[in-house]
């Protein structure tokens, strides 16, 4: 490692900075540059059909701005241009973005991609940055300036004559000075100017400024700082719509975003998975469902993630990482069992319309079409409590503690048999054989119960014969008829009922309660389930099934 061999980039000594106080309240306006930046990073590039089913994915998602590409640098993105215009393809309340460089003829082909569009964002740019002034273009800040200033003018210009063939388009004008994160902020702010200059923006009708970190250089506090900066020493800033575009080399894309908008910018750019030029854009699912997770609405619908994965997928060519933040695959699944009990818990204790206040889980996984079966995996590895949460959310079944207990060594020998993942279908299976559920209820012909004062009476007929006994309750009534029909003496430990689930309910069997029960006996301590019509023949059944047992 070299480490001399590289240098901090500068950025602005704010030192009585604003943003660490500010706080975010709303969604940002939000650009999807899927279909050009995202497009322009692929070894791939998307065909015209590729794009438009990308196209038509984004504006599901509820996109109002969509970069749909760079006509004027070939033809297919010509091509896509006129067939979404062509096609009537762009509802009326969305805006597209189209790039071009500062240079004549490419303007003039982007307007004549553009010819009879509704509403589109003409985004031109010049790199502006310290490195590509010195080393690529050889030119002076004036000489850089210069460019922008006339690339402004051509915009203007030829918005101009395209409007008088086609009054109706309305055109919007952006500018980014590109690499804005390598360039001295105070010359940002001059070339802006100046290009404000030129179009003279007003609140009425703004231009917007994207301020690119084409390459993140800093961490994400000093590009916060490169944009209060900015934002702060910009003249007629109301006149402007501030825009970010991050990159991630750093991986601190969304955080640069993040901190952006509390310094004060009103806009971001950034992909779907955050796909870009080398380690890719700033991750639009990402920011939004943060924002989400604090309570903001995202303005985005990430509701069915599945759908549009699949073409991003299909047409990056590039698959999402399992872990990806809020959208890939095991992010909401907990193999460790101590994760697992927590999350058990908190579900169990998690009310309809409270706010969410579940460990391990940031967010509710069904907001974004995850059901819980994921969230908790029973293999080999699992403990007790995985698949206490699988028979609980699955078929509503409250397992206490000595029950999961009892049970576990069952899963894990059927996930040892599986091989891998149990599904809750084969857990629920092998719960029911394994304590008999439903198989013996018809041992117990009658039973009579009498409340007299502090004690009961219990007197049942079970499989033709009588037992009789007193007890508190009724199951010490039952241990107390045990003990004279057998003279085994044996005690309740614990025990517990509850409703039953439909899920759970026995085919053509019309249980409507659940009973567990803990016995100490002679021969050692048992566990009895039984389901039945009511609580007291449940727990009745619970005690035979457990001596049984
Ligand atoms: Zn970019």
């Amino acid at each position: 490692m070299q480490p001399e061999k590289y240098r901090r980039n500068p950025t602005p000594n704010l030192a009585d900075r604003q943003w660490p106080n500010n706080q975010l309240e709303k969604a940002p306006i939000w650009v999807s540059v899927d279909l050009r930046d995202g497009n322009q990073a692929l070894a791939n590039p998307m065909t015209v059909d590729q794009k438009l089913k990308l196209w038509h994915e984004l504006v599901d998602i509820g996109f109002k701005t969509i970069e749909i590409g760079f006509p004027s640098a070939s033809q297919p993105e010509f091509d896509f241009t006129r067939r979404l215009i062509e096609e009537n393809r762009i509802p009326d309340d969305v805006t597209v973005q189209v790039l071009v460089q500062a240079r004549e003829h490419l303007i003039e082909r982007t307007y004549e991609a553009l010819e009879g569009v509704k509403k589109a964002v003409i985004h031109v740019y010049n790199t502006t940055s310290v490195v590509q002034r010195e080393n690529v273009f050889e030119k002076s800040k004036d000489e850089i300036k210069a460019m922008a200033v006339q690339g402004a003018k051509w915009v203007q210009e030829y918005a101009q004559k395209a409007s008088i063939a086609h009054p109706e388009s309305e055109w919007v004008f952006q500018y980014s000075p590109e690499s804005f994160s390598q360039t001295e902020t105070d010359y940002a702010v001059e070339v802006c100017k100046a290009v404000m200059d030129v179009w003279q923006p007003t609140v009425d009708n703004k231009c917007i400024l994207n301020l690119p970190a084409t390459v993140e250089s800093n961490s994400p506090n000093r590009f916060a700082d490169q944009v209060e900066y900015f934002i702060r020493n910009l003249p007629n800033r109301e006149a402007a719509i501030i825009s970010i575009h991050t990159h991630n080399d750093r991986g601190c894309a969304v955080a640069a975003a993040e901190l952006s908008l509390l310094a004060g910018a009103d806009r971001i750019e950034g992909t779907l998975l955050g796909n870009g030029e080398r380690t890719g854009n700033m991750d639009i699912v990402t920011l939004a469902m943060n924002l989400y997770s604090e309570g903001i609405d995202p303005e985005l619908d990430f509701t069915s993630p599945k759908k549009w994965i699949e073409v991003v997928e299909e047409v990056t060519q590039i698959t999402t990482h399992p872990r990806h933040p809020w959208v890939g695959d095991v992010v909401y699944t907990a193999y460790s069992g101590s994760h697992q009990d927590a999350i058990r818990k908190c579900l169990l204790k998690q009310k309809n319309g409270q706010p969410w206040n579940v460990a391990y889980l940031p967010i509710d996984p069904k907001d974004i079409g995850r059901d819980y079966e994921a969230i908790i995996r029973v293999n080999s590895q699992s403990g007790k409590a995985g698949s206490a949460f699988v028979l609980a959310q699955e078929y509503g079944l409250n397992l206490p503690k000595w029950v999961q207990l009892d049970f576990a060594p069952v899963a894990q020998k059927l996930a040892e048999e599986k091989g891998g993942v149990v599904s809750h279908i084969d857990l629920f299976e092998a719960f029911k054989a394994h304590y008999a559920l439903g198989e013996n209820n018809d041992q117990l012909e009658n039973y009579k119960v009498d409340r007299n004062g502090e004690s009961e009476t219990v007197q049942l007929e079970i499989s033709g014969e009588i037992w009789a006994g007193q007890g508190q309750g009724t199951l010490s009534a039952l241990c107390d008829a045990y003990q004279k029909k057998t003279g085994a003496s044996i005690d309740v430990i614990d025990y517990s009922e509850h409703a039953m689930h439909q899920n759970a309910m026995p085919d053509g069997k019309d249980a409507q309660a659940i009973a567990y029960v803990y016995l100490d006996t002679p021969q050692g301590k048992t566990v009895g389930i039984a389901m039945a019509q009511d609580t007291v023949s449940a727990m009745i059944l619970a005690a035979l099934s457990g001596l049984q047992r």
